[in-house]
């Protein structure tokens, strides 16, 4: 994904504090497998909305990149789209999913070159339809655990 250095730090806010577990709704996770299931072979993506580490819901983007069977990136204008909105008051942008249709959900070696160390939350989803939530921290991906959670 290329968010420029720059862009996130325009955008971005006050980075989610360091917490081992996140909540997600059932929403969210029933969004990104179904997206995922919808867009392979190619990866989907899309960006995670919500309060704190409290992921409410998963918003659907077009992933731009030109290899989109091994890569992703998302069409930047969704980007702005909902940090303009988080910025009037709408959900916070806490931070991105996206699929591997032929691995595992942990991050690939392109995922941590592209990886800002921002502190946002990245979910994956496996080939196999399982969802790992990692933070990309200043030090690499972090795993984390996840709750589900009704809202
Ligand atoms: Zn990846």
């Amino acid at each position: 994904m290329s968010i420029s250095k720059t862009d996130a730090k325009a955008v971005a806010g006050p980075a989610p504090s360091p917490v081992s577990c996140v909540q997600v709704t059932q929403e969210a996770l029933a969004l990104m497998l179904a997206e995922a299931a919808r867009a392979a072979p190619h990866e989907c993506c899309g960006i995670l909305l919500g309060a704190g580490n409290h992921v409410r819901t998963a918003r659907p983007a077009a992933n731009i990149d030109p290899s989109p069977h091994s890569r992703f990136e998302i069409d930047p204008q969704a980007l702005v789209d909902a940090h303009r909105a988080a910025r009037a008051g709408g959900p916070q942008v806490l931070g991105y999913y996206h699929s591997h249709p032929g691995g595992p959900p942990r991050p690939s070696a392109t995922d941590a070159a592209m990886a800002g160390g921002d502190g946002r939350i990245w979910a994956i989803i496996g080939h196999n339809g399982d969802v790992m939530f990692w933070r990309d921290g200043e030090s690499g991906f972090a795993e984390l655990s996840y709750q589900r959670v009704q809202g």
